[in-house]
């Protein structure tokens, strides 16, 4: 059975910058919970911050340029988090390894999770297309990213994987 990386705030952890959850109360997150396949990780928290914590934006928007060293992700303040960010990613990454894990359920938007969207760095609620940075290294090493809006997308992809496994990760 195919095991699931979720975003730990939308199982109702108490994980996010301000303190609070993304809790997804979808039946679907219900099932899969049941049936123990959920992997749950907070990038951001496993990479060393507390919580709450500053809200953080990537300068430009895209994961992969930090991934790369071309940007940085900053809080509202200018303190540059980006080795944090990194270290999450790094984990999540290694926690996908070996759980053998190709599909991740990622919260919309965040700066390490988001998987179509982020925030452009200027504090002004303007999305850009693009992907935090555990959503980037994820999507570079073959994982299938949705957010918590594409429930039954993920349910799809799983039928398909698990009833033609050699379809594998795209
Ligand atoms: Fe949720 Fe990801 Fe932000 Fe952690 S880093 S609070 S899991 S969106």
């Amino acid at each position: 059975m195919e095991s699931i990386l979720i975003s730990s705030c939308l199982l109702g952890e108490r994980v996010r910058y301000d303190g609070k959850t993304a809790l997804c109360e979808h039946p679907l997150i219900k099932r899969w919970q049941q049936q123990q396949r959920l992997v749950p990780i907070c990038p951001e928290m496993s990479g060393g911050l507390p919580c709450p914590r500053p809200a953080a934006e990537i300068l430009g928007g895209q994961g992969d340029e930090v991934l790369s060293g071309e940007t940085q992700v900053k809080t509202r303040q200018g303190h540059d988090v980006s080795n944090h960010f990194l270290r999450g990613a790094e984990k999540a990454l290694s926690l996908c390894q070996q759980h053998h894990i190709n599909i991740a359920i990622l919260k919309a938007r965040s700066p390490s999770c988001g998987s179509s969207n982020t925030y452009n760095g200027q504090f002004q609620g303007t999305l850009v297309d693009g992907q935090g940075v555990t959503a980037a290294l994820l999507k570079s090493s073959g994982i299938r990213l949705f957010d918590e809006n594409q429930l039954p997308q993920v349910e799809a992809y799983l039928q398909q994987l698990e009833s033609d496994p050699e379809a594998g990760p795209c």
